[in-house]
């Protein structure tokens, strides 16, 4: 499945995605969003040949002729397509002026069975090479790099191993190992044993102990199978493609796991890995020459062509009626009640992949059909029952080589299954009967627009995680990557026949044969059944074994150990030097000034054409009842409508005019004095520089005029919200735990779980039994009217240095319209607690662990020391144990801003075993302290580094400054000490933070009962 090793790093910085999700298809992020400067003029044509470009169509560089050179307007990118003329391995390059430069290599690996042999081949490719013989190089990087992406997934057909960095020394490093890792792969069978599966005793020292299976894919697949969401999406691609790859479980079941060979992987990278089969792709500033030049000197020009046909997937023949069935699921403990966790989903075959304008046009319908309460389905279907929210499969898969549109509602009853059937059809039939009303078409084609405008950091990884079903199966890259293009087609078809939309519904719904429909309901037995299931697999394979085999499998593990815990050469990996990454990052200058008497902060930087408002309000002095409940608040708003718009309405409008209205709370320390911390409401939004005006009305419209007088519609949206929270928490099991273990420590981090985490989900569940949707509505209104007012807020804005001066007109008006009440005093001094601990008990078959404590806050002297620490632990301790000894999914440390420091693990099998484990970093510090040399240092360095000089789009830019008040000058500061950092201060930091217990420390497990 997915490496998403950026939820390993201490920091996540989440983009502002949530406009986004109106575009993001299947488990692919479809947030296509440019580095470009222009806005060209959408009916442009948007090739541009220019004869003048460095490399030329015809020519041969380095083994690679160049077949096509586009220069793609819309994004200002010089597109490059060529192909290895041994090999016929096609490359992709785009040539832009970005200096996070990107590369990926991808194989297409459709599966034969359901063992995961292409997953479980990720994993191993990685565990070592011709020339990096050393296991899992990749995590081992992340602290000799300074990536600003390091990835590897396998979804479907395809397998890709992707990365980023700024800096080019460090791009050349990464590039030698992912390629050396995919060509040249040890593959050996220990690690075989380790990644895929293996039968091993409980406990590897003792003989007698129980055999069972283990292996980090193994139980990886396992925990895929408690989350009845993703189950319901495999069996929709599997029934509905059931001719083709789609039909096995490319990242492996483990009932088939164990079939699985170590000679299969062999054979399978044998054959799936050749280059013949491979997909290359750069973008950013860095030397394509150089590239191509290593690439074909070290592996490409080794080998020879081979034809790949057998790797492609052919389209799934068409049904001539559609099919129902009906599968069982695992009762999910979380979430709304027994009776109402069945789930329902209408699927349609589409067109294929390669069709791009079809496609886009069709991601375009399933827009206007599913998303927002202005689509059709959305109105029908969500509307029709209180407790039914949309399934969160609903959407256009684009994933697949044959596309399809999945529309379903979860949480409902099993005698609703046929009220949902019929109110589907009728939808059907309405829309076609009454077409789209213009205003929504044109809300929805602003909003695409405006997404195009809007600048990421990782835009080359953005682009390639679009591109790769596309790539894949054939399609044209090149003309995928020209939406301005596709944007002005859909555009005309649009004007010239008014039925459009309509034709298309009749053609892929309406007639179309090619139909499943797929309930799912709860079985009780299903967890009895699962694990039955399991253990006759695992019986079936003990009884196959002989006296020999059993004393080999005791002799394996044990071997198996004893690699895991030998030491590692680590010097054979390059590595990054001091004088590479000397230079901090330059943040644009911040103007601030009062405007109003609020606090305000203008960010002058090229923002291409919009401007990003962030405006958050103290709400530190709020009762502790109200500020709990200002989570729902952020999250019924904009939801309701408004005195002069019904929500239907409003909501059409945000969307003509800006990229939507986000609310969150927010639970801030304050790094300048950390006795005290912030609790606040943020709002954030942004728009084109032409509808700031409007944007600025829309939100004083909302925040001073919304409504929620519709008892039922509020009644849906707690429901729904509490549901939604309940069934997310496996999923963000990992920092639900971290803040509940911090909880555990300071007032400050209660107050974070107790408005973001499990406290907030317990809370409201209870709180929406006990008072009824009117009492609810009536602490909402009284809330509202405490936290909206210009006394109480600061704002950031980021914009264009041409449109500053008429951006902050708007927004002098906007300011005057609101009200001034008394400013919020709440001192909320810092309280640290003594040591607890807490078992979130949840039905799952995997744990997250978590120990926080107390230690210093960020302008301490001893955080930028103890940032560093935590990295070596991280790196030198808890991967090692928790992670490649006892297979848990991920592991490691960090430090906050606010002075917790974390020992976690993820997804881990064990739990009292891994917090013991945390227990022992104090032994293992004080053992290993005079062992630290000069290289362990900087690689620590190296991964802080990496946080520090984290990414940041001209939207975002100073928004660090803005939440947390540490200014460009401390964080150039704070770099230079972290950089400086000796081994004796180290020492001297384990001495004065790791030889005791701490005082203030709290444990947390969320999962199930300890095994
Ligand atoms: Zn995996």
């Amino acid at each position: 499945m997915f490496r998403h090793l950026k939820c390993l790093r201490t920091v996540q910085r989440p983009l502002n995605r949530r406009y986004f999700k109106a575009f993001t298809v299947d488990v692919v992020l479809n947030d296509v969003k440019p580095v470009a400067k222009a806005m060209p003029c959408i009916e442009m044509p948007q090739v541009i040949a220019d004869r003048d470009y460095k490399y030329k169509e015809g020519q041969v560089y380095h083994g690679f002729q160049c077949e096509h050179v586009e220069h793609n307007a819309g994004y200002d990118l010089m597109s490059c397509l060529l192909r290895h003329i041994v090999t016929g391995t096609e490359y992709w390059h785009l040539d832009c002026n970005d200096i996070n430069n990107a590369f990926s290599i991808s194989f297409r690996t459709p599966p034969i069975d359901s063992t995961g042999v292409a997953h479980i081949l990720e994993h191993i490719t990685l565990c070592g090479s011709k020339k990096f013989p050393i296991h899992d190089p990749f995590f081992k990087m992340l602290n000799r790099s300074v990536a600003t992406c390091l990835n590897a997934l396998t979804i479907y057909e395809w397998t890709l191993y992707h990365f980023a960095s700024r800096n080019e020394i460090d791009f050349r490093n990464l590039m030698r190992i992912y390629c050396d890792c995919v060509f040249e792969p040890n593959i050996l069978y220990l690690d075989f044993l380790h990644e895929g599966w293996r039968l091993e005793h409980k406990d590897v020292h003792n003989p007698k102990s129980e055999l069972m299976f283990k292996g980090v894919v193994y139980n990886e697949m396992k925990g895929f199978f408690f989350e009845n969401p993703r189950i319901c999406r495999q069996y929709v691609s599997r029934y509905l493609l059931p001719n083709s790859a789609y039909y096995h479980m490319a990242v492996g079941d483990p009932i088939h796991i164990p079939s699985l060979t170590h000679e299969d992987l062999i054979e399978f990278h044998r054959k799936y890995y050749h280059p013949s089969n491979a997909r290359l792709y750069s973008y950013g500033s860095f030397d394509l020459m150089e590239t191509l030049s290593f690439l074909d000197k070290e592996y490409l020009s080794k080998r020879d062509f081979q034809d790949t046909s057998y790797s492609i997937i052919p389209p799934q023949p068409r049904w001539t009626e559609p099919r129902r069935m009906h599968v069982s699921c695992r009762l999910d403990e979380e979430g709304a009640s027994p009776d109402l966790r069945n789930q329902i989903a209408i699927a349609f075959l589409m067109c294929d992949r390669t069709d791009i304008q079809e496609c886009f046009e069709l991601l375009f319908l399933s827009n206007l059909l599913t998303r927002g309460p202005n689509a059709a389905f959305y109105k029908a279907l969500v509307e029709m029952d209180s407790s039914g929210c949309f399934h969160k499969n609903t959407s256009y898969a684009i994933t697949t080589r044959d596309t399809h549109l999945r529309v379903g509602l979860q949480d409902l009853r099993v005698e609703d299954f046929g009220k949902f059937i019929e109110i589907f059809d009728n939808t059907v039939h309405k829309t076609i009967e009454e077409g789209f009303e213009a205003q929504h078409i044109e809300s929805c084609l602003h909003n695409l627009e405006l997404s195009v405008k809007h600048q990421v950091p990782n835009f080359g990884k953005v682009i390639l995680y679009n591109m790769m079903s596309v790539w894949t199966h054939g399609g044209d890259v090149v003309a995928n990557l020209r939406i301005h293009e596709q944007i002005a087609k859909l555009k005309r078809n649009l004007r010239e026949n008014k039925n459009y939309f309509q034709d298309k519904i009749k053609q892929y719904i309406l007639n179309n044969p090619h139909k499943l429909t797929i309930t799912m309901s709860p079985d009780e037995k299903f967890d009895e059944n699962f694990e039955k299931a399991h253990k006759a697999v695992l019986q079936e394979k003990i009884d196959s074994l002989s006296a020999e085999d059993l004393q080999q499998i005791y002799k394996t593990g044990l071997k198996l150990e004893a690699a895991r815990k030998a030491p590692v050469d680590l010097e054979i990996l390059p590595c990054l030097s001091l004088k590479d990454v000397e230079e901090p990052l330059r943040i644009p200058d911040l103007i601030e000034e009062h405007i109003h008497g609020v606090p305000t902060q203008l960010c002058k930087v090229n923002t291409n054409g919009i401007t990003y408002f962030n405006c958050l309000f103290n709400m530190a002095g709020l009762s502790q009842e109200d500020a709990k409940l200002v989570p729902l608040l952020c999250n019924v708003i904009q939801n309701m409508g408004t005195d002069e718009h019904s929500f239907a309405e409003f909501d059409k409008l945000v969307n003509l005019k800006t990229a939507g209205i986000e609310f969150q709370v927010k639970v801030v320390e304050n790094v300048k004095d950390y006795e005290q911390y912030q609790m606040g409401l943020q709002i954030k939004t942004f728009a084109l520089d032409q509808n700031v005006a409007d944007m600025f009305a829309l939100c004083e419209e909302l925040l001073l005029r919304f409504t929620l007088v519709d008892i039922d519609r509020l009644k849906m949206l707690v429901d729904t919200y509490i549901s939604k929270l309940s069934a997310g928490i496996i999923d963000n099991g990992h920092p639900l735990s971290m803040l509940q273990a911090a909880s555990l420590v300071s007032n400050a981090a209660q107050w974070k779980s107790q408005l973001t985490g499990l406290d907030h989900i317990d809370f409201l569940r209870e709180f929406a039994q006990v008072h009824s949707t009117e009492e609810i509505r009536d602490r909402l209104v009284n809330i509202a009217p405490k936290i909206f007012s210009k006394s109480n807020m600061r704002v950031a804005i980021n914009t264009s240095e041409s449109f500053a001066n008429t951006a902050l007109e708007h927004y002098s008006t906007f300011l005057q319209n609101l009200p001034t009440v008394e400013k919020m005093k709440g001192r909320n001094k810092l309280l640290l607690l003594a040591p607890s601990f807490q078992h979130y008990d949840v039905k799952i078959s995997i744990n997250f662990c978590v120990k926080a404590f107390y230690s210093v806050p960020y302008l301490h002297m001893d955080h930028p020391v103890l940032r560093v620490i935590s990295k070596l632990v991280a790196a030198k301790y808890l991967m090692p144990v928790v992670r490649e000894l006892n297979g848990a999914y991920g592991a490691g440390a960090r430090i906050g801003y606010d002075g917790i420091f974390y020992f976690y693990s993820v997804r881990d099998e064990y739990s009292t075993k891994t917090l013991d484990t945390f227990d022992k970093t104090n032994e293992w510090l004080l053992s290993n302290k005079n062992k630290l040399d000069e290289q362990m240092l900087f690689e620590a360095k190296l991964g802080v580094l990496q946080l520090l000089d984290w990414p940041t789009a001209p939207g975002e830019k100073g928004l660090d400054y803005f939440i947390t008040r540490v200014s460009q000058e401390e964080y150039v500061n704070y770099r230079k000490r972290m950089l400086a950092v000796t081994i004796d201060e180290v020492s001297a930091a384990i001495n004065k933070y790791f030889t005791h217990e701490p005082k203030h420390v709290g444990k947390c497990i969320l999962g199930a009962k300890d095994k």
